[in-house]
């Protein structure tokens, strides 16, 4: 069957988008955020060199977690905001956040007509947690974080 230039183009252009979607599960698509683990501490956006992570939180009182200890004061996220217009996917947030909040996700499919859409906020980014491929086996003889 007679196939014009542009057809074949476009699905070489098909399988090798496939393809790169099936190899690539631990790829730099987007970050996602656990929020339920992010204390925070901003430490992640301190260390961003481009200072795309917006984050605002305020101060809150828990219960004690014993009996007859004092009310504790935590940090409650009120914004956490990843700008992906700014962002070079350095991955310097990720591996500094002391919490596993976190993650790279492989999904690269959110490009926008409008950049100012391209700032994730913090429900966007936990959206993303879907994606996010189980952590891999440790190597023999490594010891489990407690
Ligand atoms: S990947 Fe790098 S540039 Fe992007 S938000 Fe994280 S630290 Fe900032
Ligand atoms: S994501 Fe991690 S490093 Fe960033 S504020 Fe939350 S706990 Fe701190």
């Amino acid at each position: 069957m007679h196939q014009s230039g542009h057809s074949r183009a476009h699905s070489m252009h098909d399988v090798q988008f496939s393809a790169l979607r099936a190899m690539t599960p631990r790829a730099r698509g987007v970050i996602a955020l656990k929020e339920e683990n992010c204390t925070s501490c901003m430490l992640c956006a301190r260390e961003c060199p481009d200072w795309c992570i917006y984050i605002e939180a305020h101060k809150e009182k828990r219960p004690p977690r014993r009996e007859g200890g004092k009310p504790r004061t935590v940090n409650a996220l009120e914004r956490f905001d990843i700008d992906y217009a700014l962002c070079m996917y350095c991955g310097i947030c990720v591996e500094v956040c002391p919490f596993d909040a976190l993650f790279w996700s492989p999904e690269f499919e959110y490009s926008e007509v409008r950049i100012a859409d391209l700032l994730h906020d913090k429900e966007k980014l936990g959206e993303w947690m879907e994606g996010v491929p189980e952590p891999q086996a440790l190597e023999a003889g490594a010891v489990k974080k407690k």
